[in-house]
Parts: C-alpha cells; structure tokens; sequence
C-alpha cells in the first residue's frame, strides 16, 4: 500500500476503469475533484470506462445522468454496466436466446436489442437484476426455470442500496430469494466479480496490467480489481474509509489510496 503522500507518480497507466457512485458523484451530489480527473483524462486522451453495477439504466441514461447533473460530458462508449456486461458475456457463451428477465425496461430494452427474445416460460436462461416492481408471479416463472435447468445469470451481487429511506433492497436481495427457492448457485457478472473486469478491458483493448481499476468501495471496486490482477486506486470521497481496510491482508489491500482524486497524477 502506497500512501498518497509517499508518492508523486508510481506508474503511468494506459487506461482506467472507474467506478461511477462514490467515485465520480455521490448520489446527487457534486465530487468536483473527480470532475477535474476526468476532464484531465479527455485533455490528455486517455481511454477510459465508467463500470457501475447498477443495472436499471441504459448507456444513454448514465451519459444524460453525468452531463445533466454532473458536468460530465462522455460518449456512451465510456460507459459500461454490469447488465452490458451480462449481455456480452450472453452473446459470448451462446447460452441460446430466449430469456426470462427479472429486471427493469431499461435491461429489457437493451436484452431485446442485443437479438433475445424475452418469454415467460421455458427460457435457455435467466437474466437477474434488480426489478423495483418484481412481483411473486414473475419470481415463480424465474424459479421454476431455474429448477428445471435453466442458466441463472446475476447482474450484480448489491444487497442493499443506499437511498434516503436507508439500505433499501437490490438485486442481490432477490437473486438470494431465487437461491433460496431453486438450490442453485448463480452466475453473477457485477464487481467484486471477474465477468465484468473482462468484458470491460476487452471494449478497451488494452492489457490488464496497462489499466487502473479506481473506486470508493473496498468490497466490490477494490476486489474487483484484486480478484482480476488489476493494480486498484481506493478513494475516500465514497463508501469505504481507511478502518476498513485496515486489517485486510498485504495481497487484498489496494494498491494506490487518495484522499480525493485531484491528488493523483495521470
Ligand atoms: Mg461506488
């Protein structure tokens, strides 16, 4: 672990993968320091793609989302969701086209646009999200389903999410009551899992030692990073603080940590 302070550049990286909540804004609030990172990545042309878990928005909405409200001005290119990333992933293993889809209308937008068709019984597999409106009838389809041999696919493992009501329920809440009713493990494709780290250094065509995994949370952007070999930049402008961290082994701890992102040099 290297302290900010110990350091002015270590490595010069030819890519970054960063994280979006925590990280580039904080819910609806500003992180000015991150916005003037990224405008020195664009300055500088270095590539670069926003990896969030959150699988209820399209690539178009994240890109209105940062420049509406954040002063963030991105192609979609530069975004990439752990429902992208089950898609490619899909598409990858040819696991056959019809669907069931526990998910918002903006995954099932982009599951019919990559060539699924979507159905209520007798899917090649289930793709799991987080669904704010799932209702019981939906989940018994997803189960049997399931039971009867049909692959099981989690976006993202996030069991809660921060709202102003408290940790409301994500989709790791539900893909547990679909563990619970069918026995089986899913696949799950969101940070601190490998699926999307690959589908995103494979958009960015770069080698996974030339690239930076940066973000606010230890246990899915650090890990994620960790788990894949990626040398990780913690920020502590988000979820996680250095007592967090603290006991964790020399081979799970980050590799950078800032403060904020205006301390580090690209
Ligand atoms: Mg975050």
């Amino acid at each position: 672990m290297n302290s900010s302070k110990e350091r002015i550049v270590i490595k010069t990286y030819k890519g970054y993968l960063i994280d979006l909540d925590g990280t580039v804004y904080k819910g609806t609030e500003r992180i000015p320091s991150a916005e003037a990172f990224i405008e020195k990545l664009q300055a500088q042309n270095i590539p670069f793609l926003f990896v969030t878990n959150n699988a209820t928005k399209t690539a178009a909405e994240v890109r209105e989302n940062l420049l509406n409200n954040f002063r963030i001005d991105v192609t979609e290119d530069h975004i990439y969701t752990s429902g992208m990333a089950a898609l490619d992933y899909l598409i990858e293993k040819d696991m056959g086209k019809r669907v069931i889809v526990i998910g918002e209308d903006s995954l099932k937008t982009q599951v019919t646009q990559s060539g699924f068709e979507i159905v209520d019984e007798k899917p090649d597999f289930v793709l799991q999200a987080l669904d704010r409106e799932v209702t019981y009838k939906e989940l018994e389809a997803a189960c049997l389903a399931i039971q009867a041999g049909a692959g099981f696919i989690a976006t993202n493992p996030d069991t809660n999410l921060p709202t102003e009501k408290g940790f409301v329920p994500g989709a790791g809440a539900i893909t547990a009551f679909l563990k619970a009713c069918t026995q089986r493990e899913p696949i799950i494709i969101g940070k601190p899992y490998s699926v999307i780290m690959q589908g995103a250094l494979h958009r960015m065509e770069l080698d996974k030692a030339d690239v930076l995994m940066v973000g606010d949370n230890y246990n899915t952007d650090i890990l994620a990073g960790v788990h894949y070999g990626m040398d990780t930049l913690m920020v502590l402008t988000g979820f996680s603080q250095i007592a967090d961290i603290i006991d964790k082994e020399d081979e799970e701890q980050p590799t950078y940590i800032v403060e904020t992102l205006a301390e580090w040099e690209v």
